[in-house]
């Protein structure tokens, strides 16, 4: 079975439907306001933000910091894991 997981926030889930069905808290329009969308990436030991190259362990760790080159302005948003 593998793993899928939210590109906003890193929650793992054992389906892309019940991943997407569920409220994601880091989800760029504010928390909750949207659902998680699929990390469409491998699964991988370091991710990397597609707009600053920031590296972390986890998408929930790098999901979890603002990033000084967001597309909406320094830090109006996350890091976004690269696929
Ligand atoms: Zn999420
Ligand atoms: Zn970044």
């Amino acid at each position: 079975m593998s793993k899928v997981q939210s590109k906003y926030c890193g929650t793992v889930s054992s389906s892309v439907s019940t991943l997407t069905s569920m409220s994601c808290n880091r989800h760029p329009n504010g928390p909750s306001k949207g659902k998680h969308v699929l990390y469409e990436g491998s699964e991988k030991p370091k991710y990397t933000c597609k707009y600053c190259g920031t590296t972390s362990s986890s998408i929930s760790s790098l999901t979890n910091m603002s990033c000084n080159r967001h597309p909406n302005g320094a830090s109006k948003g996350k890091h976004e894991p690269a696929l």
